[in-house]
């Protein structure tokens, strides 16, 4: 015991997945990243250590996988005690979707807390009861220890009532019917982190772009929301890997009076059939439609991108200008053609790509020509999460040497 450091641990509890990461206390040195995939099926775990000593992969047998959260949970916590002996976990931060109107900071969780989660179930139906269940199984495999939610909304709660609202009658708005905004976590973590890199820009307007599996975009000034391409769900703004983005409402209504689709069906379309999966036909998967030489996979990433440059000028004009754009997620880190095809899309506004940084992947990825500054950042969701969790859980004892 007495040889035990302290560790902190952060969940992301998805619809059939569980990602973690471990970090030391209170350094926040990340020692560890991993998740479980198809929780419910045949799970799968992969595990690697920042020190390269742990790279495990695991795949259950039907019998054995872990038919839910709780019992994937109680599996990976035994992995820890096992792998990581020596380090023990003195509370976990839990990303959480939905803050509701009720969260525009992280929280230390209580019963009072999860009940208010629970209450916000059905405004994230696909994604907030795993993260319920996701803190249930923590509490109940933890017990005591400090547990913190750290809300993908609570960014966006600055934002102005007219980027908040949508124009239907405004008893909607005070029941909660609100553009609440999402990936709030990764924007947090580049806008903490630009003062640092570029004070001046940091300052003034910039858009971050999400862009990933999930995407969407924010428009920040002097580091605060002041809008978002996403809405009420998860599902508006900009096409992504699976979900169909910004849509004519009347799609919905002619779905539902003359196709005779029931909320389930027209929900897994537009969650699960759509953007670029349903586009292209191919895959859901940037990477694999920009390998593919199928016209219909060129055209939805054609799609992606025109949407993308659509919503740069729409939250430019939000902001009043625009003085720097950072590319971050899996598709903003990594694809050099999708970056190409924005930023040559935007030279109406004063953008100019450096090519070369751009094709090697820099931080500055517009010439110095460029009226706008160009960015690409990898976000650290983990280690926000992290940030929070430490923060909120007097976790201040200095660790043991080992
Ligand atoms: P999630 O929303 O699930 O966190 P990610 O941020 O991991 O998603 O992004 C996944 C997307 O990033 C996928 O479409 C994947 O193809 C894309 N991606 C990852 N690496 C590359 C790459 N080198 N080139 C193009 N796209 C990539």
């Amino acid at each position: 015991m007495s040889n035990q450091r302290q560790g902190l641990l952060t969940l992301n509890a998805g619809s059939s997945s569980i990602k973690f990461a471990v970090f030391t206390v209170p350094e926040l040195k990340q020692l560890l990243i991993g998740q479980i995939d198809s929780i419910g099926s045949i799970a799968a775990f992969k595990a690697k250590s920042s020190d390269a000593l742990i790279n495990e992969k695991y795949e259950w047998s039907q019998q054995d996988a872990p038919q839910n959260h709780a019992d994937a949970l109680k599996w990976l916590i035994e992995w820890l005690n096992l792998r990581m002996a020596n380090l023990k976990i003195c509370a976990v931060g839990h990303r959480v979707v939905h803050g509701g109107q009720f969260y525009s900071e992280p929280v230390l969780i209580n019963d009072d807390v999860l009940h208010q989660l629970e209450s916000l179930l059905a405004l994230a139906p696909l994604h907030e009861p795993h993260n319920v269940a996701g803190i249930k199984a923590a509490r109940e495999s933890f017990g005591e220890i400090a547990q913190v939610a750290c809300f993908d909304t609570a960014f966006h709660r600055d934002q102005p009532f007219i980027n908040d609202t949508f124009a239907i009658p405004r008893h909607f708005y005070e029941e909660g019917v609100r553009r609440y905004g999402f990936h709030g976590l990764s924007y947090e973590y580049i806008s903490k982190n630009l003062p640092e890199l570029f004070p001046e820009h940091a300052k003034g307007r910039v858009i971050i772009l999400h862009l990933g599996n999930g995407a969407s975009m924010c428009a920040i000034k002097d580091g605060r929301a002041v809008s978002s391409t996403m809405g009420f769900s998860a599902l508006d703004g900009l096409a992504m890997g699976t979900r169909c983005g910004n849509i004519d409402p009347g799609v919905l209504l002619y779905l539902m009076e003359f196709k005779g689709m029931k909320a389930k069906e027209i929900s897994d379309l537009l969650y699960k059939e759509s953007g670029l999966k349903g586009l292209s036909g191919i895959s859901n998967d940037m990477r694999t439609l920009e390998g593919s030489d199928q016209p219909e996979a060129k055209e939805a990433i054609d799609y992606f991108v025109s949407r993308v440059k659509r919503e740069i000028g729409s939250l430019a004009m939000a902001l009043g200008g625009l003085d720097a754009m950072v590319f971050t997620g899996g598709i903003g880190e990594n694809s050099v053609n999708v970056r190409k095809a924005v930023l040559e899309g935007c030279e109406w506004l004063g953008v100019e790509i450096d090519e070369a940084n751009n094709a090697s992947g820099q931080t500055v990825i517009s010439s110095e020509f460029s009226s706008v500054l160009c960015l690409r950042i990898p976000t650290n969701e983990e280690g926000m999460i992290a940030a929070h969790t430490l923060a909120l859980s007097n976790l201040s004892i200095p660790t043991m040497s080992s």
